[in-house]
């Protein structure tokens, strides 16, 4: 796991889900239903959270979870807001099963409708309209990666994309989320996330997975949107879609991989009753199923053997 001493300057380190982690001065989300995504932050140490510690584990490691970046103090920060719960993302490591999941267990009350604010790892878009970049996975870039690309991976970063696309977060604003995926895709999948956005479906980070990330103990609390993470498919030897930047999950708290006895992330049992609609959920039949289905991606949601609504993918694995 990462070193507690891996934030420098006073910054926290948080860990999500099994593998993520980040520094960050002010940790604590609010719900965004209660209008207190505006959270008072200062700048982020994201240099000290790029510097990644030893540990590495052959836990499979998740969908993952954003840095969160520099952020202007909101006015709507010194407002007197009501009392309301708040959530602590990654500050409880769970006990771990003997496969190196963190045990399943009840989703606490704050989570179980989760709506919490976005922290803008990137600024916000300049007015309303879905804003989008394609680029090269630039050397800053790629540091960013962390063991998220190796050599060993097997796509080569030229054949990688960086991408940056607006999205609607639960605090209802506009956010620029970030995301690598294969360059034979990239086009596709902006169109998906402009169909998202079109239809204000919910997000609620969308950051590059770091190495702390990928090395962090599972606090099953993750919720990060992303596409490119080499790592092997969940339980097999295989390279996972991710591995070859064809494959995205999409938030998935809301939208969490069940396989048998296993919830990933491991407190979003909650989100396991799919007739509770709550928003962030992805639905049979829906419109935002259909932002991927209208780019030729399959939905892990109508899977047989497991359920993973969280996942879309090129090739349907
Ligand atoms: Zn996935």
């Amino acid at each position: 796991m990462p070193p507690e001493g891996g934030c420098g300057n006073g910054k926290v380190l948080l860990s999500f889900r099994y593998g993520y982690v980040t520094c960050n001065p002010c940790p604590v989300r609010t719900p965004a239903a209660l209008g207190l995504a505006a959270l008072a932050l200062t700048a982020l140490g994201l240099a000290a959270c790029g510097r990644s510690a030893p540990v590495a584990t052959s836990r499979p490691s998740p969908p993952v979870s954003p840095l969160a970046p520099p952020r202007a103090p909101s006015p709507l920060a010194s407002k007197e807001l009501p009392p309301s719960p708040s959530w602590r993302i990654g500050a409880s490591p769970l006990p771990l099963r003997p496969d190196g999941f963190g045990q399943v267990l009840s989703t606490p009350a704050v989570l179980r409708d989760r709506r919490l604010g976005t922290l803008d790892v990137l600024p916000p878009p300049p007015g309303a309209a879905f804003r989008s970049t394609t680029g090269p996975v630039t050397p800053a870039i790629r540091a960013r990666m962390g063991e998220s690309w190796t050599p060993a991976c097997p796509v080569p970063l030229s054949r990688l994309r960086y991408l940056t696309v607006s999205f609607r977060g639960f605090d209802g604003d506009a956010h620029t989320g970030e995301l690598v995926v294969a360059a034979r895709a990239a086009p596709q999948v902006v169109q998906a996330f402009r169909d998202l956005y079109a239809a204000r479906f919910p997000i609620e980070e969308m950051r590059l997975p770091t190495t702390a990330d990928l090395r962090a103990k599972p606090t099953g609390d993750g919720n990060n949107t992303a596409g490119y993470v080499c790592r092997a498919a969940r339980g097999q030897k295989r390279f996972s879609a991710h591995a070859y930047g064809i494959a995205v999950d999409v938030n998935p708290f809301q939208n969490p991989e069940v396989r048998r006895d296993l919830v990933l992330p491991e407190l979003a049992g909650a989100y396991r009753d799919r007739g509770w609609r709550r928003p962030g959920m992805f639905l049979a039949g829906g419109a935002e199923v259909r932002a991927f289905s209208r780019i030729g991606w399959t939905w892990g949601g109508t899977w047989r053997s497991s359920k993973d609504p969280m996942h879309f993918s090129l090739n349907g694995q």
